[in-house]
């Protein structure tokens, strides 16, 4: 009986996991070829998990045995859409899995938001984690003040990176004139600013204990923005984690002030509705949001929005543009009532940016399961991986498969090592195809 071919579109946890289960032992022969834009895999896990949560990145080591696995294959620095197409990959393989992810920013839909200085939170991430399509204008960092709006973990992991000592930087991966940037930069006062009370702050527990330990920085909550409606108390009983980051917001709050050079103060109860500014944003307007009629104006030269994620349709495959996901039963993408044979999501382009890393092995073994109950009709229906290789050959794309993502490791391992440090990303794509043998 000829293997069950499978495509993953993207090589980040949900993609990764997804090509492992497959590759078990699964009562059939799995062949999995994952496709990745970038020439380094591992998607949000790289380029969006914070730079000094090295232990959450560690998971690096077990998804990495995954494409030492012979049933796996991962083609690095391949565009699908434009490189080679979602049809060809149909045409050439039994079955796709898009894991794609949510590569956009959700937008505030704030007068203002396109000034210089406001920077989705995602950019500004991209930026310190080294992705190669990543720019960042270092000048807004010389502003005083930055304004963080949202109250979810990415919102907190900026803020973080902004109070940074710079011997706790260079501890980490993060490039080192990322290092020279956000060590030396002048900003003292980061706000963190909520629309709704800490009853429905996103971020959770140990991220806020986290933060409230840093050694750069006073971390700063008002006791009256802690104060709880009837609805938020019924909402908290029934949620014990809230009780608990409930009860750390509340020691920090009674805390003294440590007298601190720089400070985080997290303002709950606050919509932004302006950033104005002449010729790039100076000011913040907030109103509370049950009194819209309280109105303040917050002086920063750094704005960064971090209010979530959202998917991005790709040629020939259906898209849900208000979730901002690919439209799915039980995994099996659906066009209206029809589902379109062989085609799969998994991770955050299928049930929407939310959960851990650990949550897409959940979703992932859903995705897994359902194709796998479906590989009797699958199998043989795809040509084959080779008309791939050579349709990739043809058009001159430069391929990096794992050897040649293992030179670009061994890269940043040596850049690290001459400069003191442990692995230092490299920044720069012509820099990883060099690396990678790829390029001159
Ligand atoms: P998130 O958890 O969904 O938080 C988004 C925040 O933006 C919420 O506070 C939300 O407030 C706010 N927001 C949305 N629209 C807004 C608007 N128009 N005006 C003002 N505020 C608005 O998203 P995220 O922080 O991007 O995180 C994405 C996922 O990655 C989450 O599951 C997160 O836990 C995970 N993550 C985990 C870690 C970690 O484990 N260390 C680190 C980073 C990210 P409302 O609630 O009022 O809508």
């Amino acid at each position: 009986m000829s293997p069950l071919r499978v495509a993953v579109v993207g090589s980040g946890p949900a993609g990764t996991f997804c090509a492992e289960i497959l590759s078990e032992d699964t009562g059939h022969e799995v062949q999995v070829d994952v496709f990745e834009r970038l020439p380094t895999p591992f998607g949000l896990v790289r380029y969006g998990v914070a730079p000094d949560h090295q232990k959450i990145k560690s998971i690096v080591e077990s998804l990495t045995e995954v494409y030492e696995s012979p049933s796996v294959r991962f083609l690095g620095n391949v565009t699908v859409g434009s490189d080679i197409t979602i049809d060809e990959l149909r045409a050439h393989y039994d079955a796709v899995v898009l894991a794609c992810g949510a590569p956009l920013n959700r937008q505030l839909g704030v007068p203002g938001e396109e000034l210089p200085g406001v920077v989705a939170a995602r950019n500004f991430v991209s930026w310190y984690s080294g992705h190669p399509d990543a720019s960042f204008d270092t000048s807004v960092l010389t502003a005083d003040r930055a304004v963080v709006v949202g109250v979810g973990n990415v919102a907190l992991d900026v803020a973080r990176m902004l109070v940074r000592t710079p011997d706790e930087l260079r501890r980490t991966d993060v490039p080192e004139h990322v290092v020279d940037a956000l060590g030396g930069h002048s900003i003292r006062k980061v706000y963190i600013v909520g629309r709704r009370g800490p009853a429905h702050a996103k971020f959770t527990n140990k991220e806020f204990l986290e933060l409230a330990g840093v050694e750069g920085a006073d971390v700063l909550v008002s006791p009256d923005d802690l104060e709880l409606s009837e609805e938020d108390r019924a909402h908290v009983a029934v949620k014990p984690a809230t009780a608990r980051l409930l009860a750390s917001l509340g020691k920090v709050a009674a805390r003294a002030p440590l007298g601190r050079e720089r400070s985080v103060r997290f303002l709950f109860h606050r919509t932004p509705v302006e950033f104005a500014g002449a010729g790039a944003v100076g000011t913040v307007r907030l109103t509370h949001t049950s009194r819209p009629e309280n109105v303040e104006d917050l002086a920063a030269g750094l704005v960064l929005p971090a209010v979530g994620y959202r998917g991005v349709a790709m040629g020939g495959v259906p898209f849900d543009e208000a979730s901002g996901t690919i439209p799915h039963r039980d995994s099996r993408v659906v066009d209206g009532e029809r589902p379109l044979p062989g085609l799969y999501a998994v991770g955050w382009v299928k049930r929407g940016p939310s959960g851990v890393i650990g949550t897409n092995r959940l979703c992932a073994a859903e995705t897994a399961g359902a194709l796998l109950a479906d590989a009797s009709s699958l199998i043989g229906t795809g040509s084959g991986r080779e008309g791939i290789d050579a349709l990739l050959r043809s058009r001159g794309v430069a391929v990096v498969d794992w050897s040649r993502w293992r030179a670009i490791e061994a890269a940043e391992a040596s850049l690290g090592a001459a400069g003191g440090r442990g692995r230092v990303k490299l920044h720069d794509r012509t820099d990883m195809l060099i690396a990678a043998g790829v390029a001159a």
